[in-house]
């Protein structure tokens, strides 16, 4: 020990002060609640073996040193780590608590990813970059494991021992693999005593294993054939193949219209990544976890993993594991499928890319689109986006060069797209004869559909609250002029409100566009829609799938079956049938108002519209039969509608950009929103206020890259009995913008009873 040592701790040596001081690890460690850490443990000696990064530890926390689980996201010699601290006064940690690592090293590098960008602490990520069943261990156990060992074998003969233990230790030596307690016994006909002597002498060994105490078991399979794939597909499956055997990797933005056999592009690409001893991840909306689409991965591969929101936490770990262990090629799931732990990854799909169901609505609000660009950055491999209406971010990249493109323009089988009719709900109006939700014109196509025996869908994509203002005699929709969003009618003071920028004016009591004085609020239900089907098509079999229907597990599945089988002549729902399903005897879509999407208080609005539509749309025309769709609108005119009835991306995303581009909305620059709620208004919108001050004074010196938007209330305004406020900060690009949202939320002082988050990329503007 050298003098300094000494005399910071006053001649006495301190308990964990090793002979040579600079040679000891140190384990670098994260919470998953306040405060997050990072924090430095020594590791002390007995522990030196099994600490390693992307284990659990228990280590003391604060002055009172209660002990605390927390994650290990580093370990290096003292020696190594900065001077910055003295190494010598950090507390040992207590005990690791895992054999194996929950994050490989590669996994830990996304979830570190994901909190820089995200703005969310490292422990919170872990948390959901390993499913809580892996966590808990669910389904397992463990258990004791006793075998000889060979030192003790070579030996066998000469050992002096009691009869039984001699019998129990030879039947030990000669059983293949370890046995428990009670297997040995049965085995040597004898009880656990002998057994007990032999362990104490030392002469047997044991092991802790955990083992399963669950069956599992897999979805039966179907047979689904490989198909020829036509010139189209196998042009696309040339350039996809390119970049897996580049080993450069890169993001492919596969655009291929409904029908257009993306998926068995797909299952071709994998198959050329199994070839080459790596396994392949297909992101699926969850919506689109079918029986169908599992029975087609599964008939096709035979280790595959399907990670459905259904499996117990069991089954999610038994797969975690079979996954880790490199047992499984293939890995279909929703978002968090994205985590799934492959040891030698070769490709990820995205299919449906667009669905806004790949981001979390919670924390932390990743989009898997983004986190799995990053992880086949990692490991330089391809990822494949798929979609028919890509999203607008995807769609410029490939715009830009930070992706490439490649197009399926045409329907397998040469099918042709549906035809797709426009019916001007303002003719069905001023006509005064219907007042029902189905207009003439769709009565008729549903009538004649049902008599040629052909299956119906019908699309009332609804959500409860956000009414936007439009005129039912014109279609004129009250818009903010600053924001390019619907206003929103507010009931109570009858005003409406920009939910992006707070712009009020009174409710209008009379058309703006046409003067006519009944101007009223958009708004039906899908259950008044299935009244007036029951109604106009009596006799006529028709089940309704929303979420109030769709409530119990499986429901979604069997009503699906059902329509498939023909049992159902009439589908109608919210969203839900709009995505993914192939049913060929689907003759006719309708869609019921196609407004509704698109006067959301959302810049996405008509982004939404359209991908919707085309994707209703998508759903009929997949038979020998053909299909029609019939669109009912109140602005026949609106761009979205006239080009999803032209099934032209392209030109929509053209006329849309450049509105995104004036306004800096997304796919230029990024975007945080911060949601302030509280139980009172007033104190809540002056946290928010307080919150946009904030931000304000800290992008000041920087208008050029950041413009701030609000605080406005949220367009849901109240929820659970807290009122919300937003603020929207727009800036150039992420890293800017991420800095200035870690130095405003820093050191940012809270009252009770306020919550406030951030979200980056923010999808849901509500
Ligand atoms: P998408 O995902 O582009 O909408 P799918 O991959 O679901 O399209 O394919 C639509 C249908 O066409 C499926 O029933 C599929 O089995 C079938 N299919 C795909 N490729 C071919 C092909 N080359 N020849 C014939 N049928 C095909
Ligand atoms: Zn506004």
């Amino acid at each position: 020990m050298d003098k300094r040592q000494q005399s910071l701790f006053d001649g006495e040596e301190a308990p964990w002060v090793q002979d040579d001081a600079q040679d000891f690890l140190v384990a670098q460690v994260v919470f998953s609640e306040q405060p997050f850490g990072p924090y430095d443990y020594r590791v002390p000696e007995e522990c030196r073996n099994q600490v390693a990064l992307g284990k659990r530890v228990l280590v003391p926390l604060g002055r009172g040193n209660r002990t605390r689980e927390a994650y290990c996201i580093d370990v290096g010699s003292a020696a190594e780590r900065s001077a910055a601290v003295d190494m010598r006064k950090l507390k040992p940690l207590r005990k690791v608590l895992d054999r194996d690592p929950l994050l490989n090293p590669e996994m830990l590098d996304v979830a570190r990813w994901i909190s820089d960008y995200y703005v969310t602490p490292l422990g919170q990520v872990i948390e959901t970059v390993v499913p809580s069943g892996v966590r808990a261990q669910a389904g397992t156990r463990e258990v004791v494991l006793l075998d000889v060992p060979n030192a003790v074998i070579a030996k066998l003969t000469q050992l002096k021992l009691p009869p039984k233990q001699s019998s129990a230790l030879r039947a030990l030596a000669s059983s293949p693999k370890p046995l428990t307690v009670n297997e040995l016994s049965k085995r040597a006909g004898c009880t656990a005593a002998p057994i007990q002597s032999l362990r104490k002498k030392g002469l047997i060994r044991e092991t802790i294993e955990r083992i399963e105490t669950s069956e599992h078991a897999l979805d039966s399979e179907t047979d689904d054939p490989p198909k020829l794939l036509n010139e189209q597909q196998e042009g696309a499956l040339r350039q996809i193949g390119h970049s897996i055997d580049s080993g450069e990797g890169g993001t492919l933005l596969l655009h291929g219209i409904t029908g257009s056999g993306k998926t068995e592009v797909y299952i071709r690409a994998i198959q050329r990544v199994l070839h080459m001893g790596r396994q392949a991840i297909v992101l699926v909306p969850e919506i689109s976890l079918t029986p169908q689409t599992r029975r087609r991965f599964r008939s096709r591969f035979k280790r595959v993993a399907v990670m459905h929101s259904h499996l117990s936490q069991a089954e999610r770990h038994w797969h975690w594991q079979r996954i880790r262990r490199g047992e499984v090629d293939v890995v279909v799931g929703a978002r968090s499928a994205v985590f799934a732990p492959t040891p030698r990854l070769g490709l990820i799909v995205i299919d449906e890319e667009h669905d806004a169901s790949f981001k979390q609505d919670n924390i932390p609000r990743y989009h898997a689109r983004d986190v799995a660009r990053y992880r086949a950055s990692l490991s330089k491999i391809p990822l494949v986006l798929g979609s028919a209406t890509p999203s607008l971010e995807s769609w410029h990249d490939a715009a830009t060069a930070r992706s490439d493109r490649i197009s399926l323009p045409g329907r397998v089988r040469n099918l042709p797209l549906p035809e797709v009719a426009i019916v001007d709900l303002r003719d069905e109006f001023r006509s005064k004869k219907s007042w029902g939700m189905i207009s003439r014109p769709l009565a008729r196509g549903i009538q004649e559909t049902v008599a040629e025996n052909g299956q119906v869908m019908l699309l009332l994509n609804r959500r409860g609250f956000a009414t936007s203002i439009q005129c039912p005699a014109c279609g004129f929709v009250l818009n903010c002029p600053n924001c390019d969003v619907a206003l929103t009618h507010h009931r109570d003071g009858r005003k409406a409100v920009c939910h992006y920028c707070d712009y009020v004016v009174p409710e209008p009591s009379q058309c703006p566009e046409c003067l006519f004085d009944g101007i009223r609020f958009a708004g039906f239900g899908t259950q008044k829609l299935e009244e007036e089907v029951q109604k106009k098509f009596p006799g006529v079999a028709c089940l309704r799938m929303d979420s109030d229907t769709m409530r119990k597990p499986g429901s979604h599945e069997m009503a699906l079956e059902r329509f498939r089988r023909g049992e159902v002549q009439i589908l109608l729902g919210t969203q839900m049938i709009a995505k993914g399903l192939d049913f060929p005897n689907v003759m006719l879509v309708g869609v019921i108002n196609a407004d509704t999407a698109l006067h959301f208080p959302d810049f996405r609005a008509a982004e939404r519209t359209f991908g919707l539509l085309t994707q209703v749309a998508g759903r009929t025309g997949r038979g020998d039969r053909g299909g029609r769709v019939f669109v009912q609108t109140f602005t026949p005119d609106h761009n979205a509608i006239v080009l999803a009835a032209k099934h032209d991306f392209a030109a929509f995303a053209e006329q849309e950009l450049p509105v995104r581009e004036s306004l800096r909305y997304p796919p230029w620059g990024t975007m945080a929103r911060f949601v302030v709620r509280g139980p009172i208004e007033t104190q809540t919108q002056a946290f928010a206020d307080r919150l946009g001050d904030r931000i304000r004074s800290y992008v000041q010196a920087d208008a050029a890259t950041f413009r701030v938007l609000g605080p406005a209330p949220c367009p849901i305004g109240k929820l659970r009995n807290k009122f919300r406020f937003h603020l929207l900060v727009q800036g150039l690009e992420a890293q800017s913008l991420q800095t200035a949202v870690r130095a405003v939320s820093e050191s940012l002082q809270v009252p009770e009873d306020i919550q406030w988050v951030v979200d980056i990329d923010p999808l849901d503007m509500l």
